[in-house]
């Protein structure tokens, strides 16, 4: 591939390109190489199977954080619990990609030792696309089950209410397949991620009609309800505008949105979103409750035929699939195929995106004193 491509209000910027100032970029802002390299690869890993909302459009805001002390570059989790089967750990503000991933890997270990596990995560910085996480389990022939709250993000509007009580909420989990790519449900609780109303505020692609609450309890597909005033020069904060992001799925999608907060939030001991009035707004963080089920375990030895759970797992989803499309020439698709189908497209086009989510990106890496950011990106900036 060569350099980046604009075209119009759009950018296509090549896999490796944003793999090599991304990596500038976190080393900058204080983390190791490899450290820099694990988030700017779970980032764009993020845009390259279609959520741009968890992907390199966030640089600037974790730059950000890395310089307010909200995220901490380089740190080890801390295990406060260690029991054969579950493990409570501290985050300890360190960047998602890297204490999500020894999190993980501690669930990993102990799932393959007894068969199950639970895992317990409070304090992580940003934990980005959670599918990450499912799709690393999975490697690993391990089902698993990942809860998420935000704490100190307040952005979501209750079902039947208008005023901001909690955040985006991501549910996920994963289904390794043997012989295939595993099966990956992973979604907000929120009828769009708050990154996908960052993407449409930056002129990328537009939210459904129904995604935030005005304040005036007006239902709208507009993202400034969101973000309120951004003064120039400026990042948007979704914690300055006067609308909410609403809850997906009326009450039931709102149920489950509130069972996040219980179970990554109160569960785990990161705590809940927060509530309005507190002096200071709680922390940034992520928690995350986590169930590990070894498929070696459990799911009985492989027969001549195949192995029973792959079998049965592959022949549903084919029956699930074979469903007539209601959209003439549509397709029937199982979690994590479209993000499979985007990602074999992406790899080819390069990361699609805004023009001006791009110049965000350069100018975060201009500002921290990267001074041959051109050469990085190539001539055709
Ligand atoms: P989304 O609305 O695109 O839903 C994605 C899920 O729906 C996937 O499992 C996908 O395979 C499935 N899907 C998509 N189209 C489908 C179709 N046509 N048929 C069947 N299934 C289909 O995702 P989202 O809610 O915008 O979430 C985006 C990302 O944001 C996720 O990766 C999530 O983990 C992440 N997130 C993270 C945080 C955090 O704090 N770390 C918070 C919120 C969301």
């Amino acid at each position: 591939m060569t350099g980046v491509r604009r075209d119009g209000d759009q950018v296509f910027v090549p896999v490796d390109v944003i793999l090599a100032l991304g990596a500038r970029v976190f080393e900058a802002a204080g983390s190791s190489p490899t450290e820099a390299r694990t988030i700017i690869t779970r980032l764009s890993g993020a845009n390259l199977r279609g959520h741009d909302s968890h992907g390199v459009i966030r640089i600037p805001r974790y730059v950000q954080w890395a310089q307010d002390g909200i995220q901490v570059p380089n740190q080890t989790v801390k295990v406060l619990q260690d029991q054969p089967s579950f493990a409570v750990i501290d985050g300890r503000f360190g960047f998602g990609q890297s204490v999500g991933e020894q999190a993980v890997d501690i669930g990993i270990a102990k799932a393959k030792q007894h068969g199950v596990a639970m895992t317990a995560l409070r304090n992580s910085g940003h934990l980005g696309r959670i599918g990450d996480w499912a799709e690393r389990a999975a490697a690993e022939n391990i089902v698993s089950v990942h809860m998420v709250n935000v704490r100190g993000s307040l952005i979501v509007a209750p079902f039947g209410g208008i005023d901001r009580r909690g955040s985006t909420n991501p549910f996920c989990a994963g289904i390794p397949v043997a012989g295939q790519e595993p099966i990956i449900l992973d979604f907000a609780t929120s009828v769009v991620a708050e990154g996908k109303a960052l993407v449409a505020l930056k002129g990328g692609k537009p939210l459904p009609p129904d995604a935030l609450v005005d304040a005036d309890g007006t239902v709208t597909g507009d993202p400034r309800p969101l973000y309120g005033e951004v003064p120039p020069g400026t990042y948007p904060d979704p914690n300055n505008g006067p609308g909410a992001l609403r809850a997906f799925g009326e009450h039931k999608g709102f149920g489950m949105n509130f069972l996040m907060e219980m179970m990554a939030g109160a569960l785990t001991g990161s705590g809940t979103a927060g509530e309005l009035g507190e002096t200071q707004r709680r922390r940034f963080c992520n928690g995350m409750l986590s169930f590990y089920v070894d498929l070696d375990a459990v799911s009985g030895t492989p027969t001549e035929s195949g192995h029973p759970f792959a079998t049965e797992v592959m022949n549903y989803a084919a029956f699930v699939k074979s469903a007539r499309p209601t959209e003439p020439g549509g397709k029937v698709l199982i979690p994590g195929e479209k993000e499979r189908m985007t990602l074999a497209e992406r790899m080819k086009t390069g990361l699609p995106l805004a023009a001006e989510a791009w110049d965000d990106i350069v100018a975060t890496a201009r500002g921290l004193g990267i001074n041959d950011v051109d050469a990085l990106i190539g001539a055709a900036r």
